[in-house]
């Protein structure tokens, strides 16, 4: 388990109990100065030498992307649902790309209708289809490639390289693609754009990562002639899911970019591009935690199983349904006890859903288990609430919510985006 992490999270009992005493569980909390002091970490170890770009579709609540104004240069939307959002947020068009691979043409029309700072192609079809968008109008939209690389070093968690992949323009067909895509009216190629790998904790296989993004950029400018303006890394840098595992080491980090930040600066073919970190866990994951109350306490066939209001439909993610193979637990503590803490011992935590598979944690270690506890489970700020079934059988939505210092102490807002629809639920929790 991760020490620091829980120890923070530790800290904030008291603030966390007093969130969900007011708001109701379950609750996403988010801690506004951890995502801060993430911003500030990242400008530290690159020198302030990259543009830090946030990826919205890690959490999207519209709260979060009006604080990050002013406080990370650009967004990454993944849809033009996510594009209004930003923009009703007060982004400036501007200052967003636009990524996914299968922009449909009026996505793609809106896109250019609201000049968004570029559009990311991820292959030759999609950048004919918004050429042709873009010239109906007279217009010329800026564009920047992605290419998907042939290899990510060894050490990632996820690794989209080397295979068949809807992400992005092969390595291996660069040379004709590009070719073509310069002849199109409609588009103007201003840089690149690698993501092909994520939740890596290993800084030395990031910076690896990094340099083969390098290779392949100082690539692409050479066959296409351009000098390019704006390289994107999307980042893969990971958070401490998992028992074992820890947070990045920043010094580390920083140690480990020295060559990169050097080459950026120097290779011909890249420097006077703005790099940008594209990242999305790494800034709102552990920032983070997800709250759910015990519910029934049931013993089965020699388990002790705690029942919880939340699960799955809140959190697919921590129940291992987002891309992981086997289940691991998350970080997950006691927020509050109805009880006085006993003897650890291990407690399976489920959700309310009515399948095996809305498992929060197998075999958690906690000091006691009792109907009414607090259960926190951390790295819980990225690939939340958006990313689970929340339809699926229809509980209630989980409230969110956002914790600022302040001089007076901590304060705490409900920024949920469905608070209109939880009047039914405060009836039932009378
Ligand atoms: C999802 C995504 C990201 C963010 O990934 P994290 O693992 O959350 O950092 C960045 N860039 C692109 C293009 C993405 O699709």
């Amino acid at each position: 388990m991760e020490a620091d992490l829980l120890q923070r999270m530790a800290r904030r009992r008291d603030v966390i109990a007093d969130a969900v005493a007011t708001y109701g569980t379950p609750s996403f909390v988010y801690f506004a100065d951890d995502v801060a002091s993430r911003i500030a970490g990242l400008r530290e170890v690159f020198e302030a030498r990259f543009a830090v770009s946030f990826a919205v579709k890690s959490n999207p609540n519209p709260a979060l992307l009006r604080w990050l104004r002013g406080r990370v240069e650009t967004l990454d939307v993944s849809s033009s649902g996510e594009l209004q959002t930003a923009l009703d947020c007060g982004w400036p068009a501007q200052r967003l790309t636009f990524t996914g691979p299968a922009k449909r043409s009026a996505e793609l029309r809106f896109a250019v209708g609201v000049s968004v700072g570029a559009v990311v192609v991820e292959s030759l079809l999609e950048a004919r289809v918004l050429s042709s968008e873009a010239e109906e109008r007279g217009l010329s939209q800026r564009i920047l490639v992605r290419v998907a690389p042939a290899r990510v070093p060894k050490g990632f968690g996820v690794n989209m390289s080397g295979r068949p992949t809807q992400f992005g323009i092969d390595e291996e067909d660069l040379e004709p693609v590009l070719a073509e895509i310069a002849e199109l009216p409609g588009l103007r190629l201003e840089g690149f754009h690698c993501y092909s790998g994520t939740q890596c904790l290993d800084p030395f296989a990031l910076a690896d990562n990094f340099s083969i993004f390098c290779d392949l950029f100082a690539r692409m400018a050479t066959t296409s002639g351009i000098k390019a303006k704006t390289l994107i890394f999307g980042t893969g840098f990971g958070i401490p899911y998992h028992a074992g595992t820890r947070s990045i080491d920043l010094e580390e980090l920083r140690e480990a970019m020295v060559p990169i930040v050097e080459r950026l600066q120097q290779d011909p073919a890249l420097a006077g591009a703005t790099p940008v970190l594209e990242t999305g866990r790494f800034l709102v994951g552990e920032a983070g935690v997800y709250v759910t109350r015990v519910l029934y306490k049931k013993h089965s066939r020699g388990a002790v199983i705690g029942i919880c209001d939340g699960g799955m439909n809140h959190h697919l993610g921590a129940c291992g349904h987002l891309g992981s193979v086997i289940h691991r637990n998350y970080p997950i503590f006691k927020v509050a006890s109805s009880s006085p803490d006993g003897e650890v011992r291990p407690y399976e935590l489920v959700g309310p859903l009515c399948t095996t598979i809305d498992t929060l944690g197998h075999g958690v270690e906690l000091p006691g288990l009792d109907v009414n506890d607090l259960i926190g489970i951390a790295c819980s700020g990225a690939y939340g609430p958006t990313a689970s079934p929340s339809g699926f059988i229809s509980h209630p939505p989980a409230c969110e919510l956002w914790v600022e210092d302040s001089d007076s102490g901590p304060t705490v807002r409900d920024i949920s985006q469905h608070v209109a629809s939880r009047g039914n639920e405060e009836q039932i929790n009378g």
